[in-house]
């Protein structure tokens, strides 16, 4: 790397932008130059515009950084950058996004673009080739920059967990997520709605696992994405646990692959970022764990610096094929972690 890409993030004082502040610390390849986030926040310093949440120290010289509006102009003029982190909320991000897009790379979590044809939605262990849908959006669009975009919290995870089991012939997905509070953003859900309690909806998300999980695990004709024929169920809760998703998933297939012959496609399973040793690559995408009552959240969310997946509890299921339990960190794997690895590929490709 010849000098590092200065970044700007967009939603800096939220959940997820904390995160990118945490993760790009000291990072080889990544510096923050522009944070932005709402008018609320905007002229103020970092330190006074947001509640750091993060277990790390908020960093010096971060907390003494001026927030400015997340808008191409406002952004130039704080200082120069290369590319863009975006965390707004979905409702906004569209048309920010594109005003950034035509501009600048920008590497977008929320839901605005994903299912955009010429948009990838990218996971780089599992679809590195939709990367190619960049110069095709670059050519439709007449942009300058890009917007590839990561899956939503609690699709990432479970369709890290689907690619190895493709081989087998994937029919059907069922599954019931019990996520983390972290997952509604900051201030999220009031605590005296999820103490001693289970939320048995979350807005949009059943809708955004049913349909993100083809495209993903779609192929890539070298013009488009075919998406994947498998069907999806998905029922989202919220649950009292700060950070990490669990997600208990039953899958038929139309094999009947050995409890070993899957076990075996989920350890050895691995991608370009593990061949290319990007940055933020955990070593081993899915980690499993053999104890009867794991993965759980506590123990198992900063597996792999929180950007490996925790599988247990495999086992055959009377009525589908297989079901087991997964894990993730939803700010990290999920969250912040996902869009620095996407960026760590698009320059290691070339593209950023
Ligand atoms: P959050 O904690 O509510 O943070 C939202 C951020 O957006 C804040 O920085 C906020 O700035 C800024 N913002 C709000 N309204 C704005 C406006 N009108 N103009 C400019 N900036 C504005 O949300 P989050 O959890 O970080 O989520 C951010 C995005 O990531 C969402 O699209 C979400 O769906 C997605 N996501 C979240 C997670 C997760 O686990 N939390 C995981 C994956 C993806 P102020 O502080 O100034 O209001």
């Amino acid at each position: 790397m010849s000098s590092k890409r200065k970044v700007a993030i967009l939603g800096a004082t939220g959940a997820v932008g904390q995160r990118y502040i945490q993760l790009l610390q000291g990072h080889p390849w990544f510096e923050i130059k522009v944070l932005a986030a709402s008018e609320r926040s905007a002229g103020k310093k970092y330190k006074n515009a947001c509640n750091w949440v993060m277990e790390s120290d908020l960093p010096k010289e971060i907390a003494e950084m001026t927030v400015t509006d997340a808008n191409v102009e406002a952004v130039e003029k704080a200082g120069e950058v290369d590319l863009i982190f975006s965390s707004l909320p979905g409702d906004l991000a569209g048309s920010v996004e594109e005003e950034f897009g035509a501009l600048y790379p920008v590497f977008s979590k929320a839901s605005a673009h994903r299912m955009e044809e010429d948009v990838p939605l990218l996971i780089p262990e599992v679809n590195p080739d939709h990367l190619g849908l960049i110069p095709i959006q670059q050519k439709n669009r007449g942009w300058k920059g890009f917007i590839t975009t990561d899956p939503n919290c609690s699709t990432i995870q479970m369709a890290i967990t689907l690619k190895p089991l493709m081989q087998f012939g994937l029919e059907q997905v069922v599954v019931t997520t019990m996520q983390a509070l972290s997952g509604a953003g900051y201030p999220g859900v009031a605590s005296l709605d999820i103490i001693d309690n289970v939320v048995p909806y979350i807005g949009k998300e059943e809708e955004k696992m049913e349909c993100e999980s083809n495209k993903i695990l779609g192929t890539f004709d070298g013009k488009s994405i075919q998406n994947a024929c498998f069907a999806v169920s998905a029922s989202c809760n919220r649950v009292h646990v700060k950070d990490g998703h669990s997600e208990s998933i039953f899958v038929k297939l139309d094999q009947t692959p050995s409890i070993d012959d899957v076990e075996e496609a989920f350890r050895t399973f691995k991608g370009e970022p593990q061949k290319l040793k990007l940055p933020s690559a955990p070593k081993n995408p899915i980690v499993i764990r053999k104890e009867a009552n794991r993965p759980q959240p506590r123990f198992d969310r900063d597996a792999g610096k929180g950007m490996a997946v925790t599988v247990g509890r495999i086992r055959k299921d009377p009525i589908m094929t297989l079901k087991y339990m997964c894990l993730g960190h939803n700010t990290i794997r999920g969250g912040a972690g996902a869009g620095v690895l996407s960026a760590e590929f698009a320059v290691a490709k070339g593209l950023a």
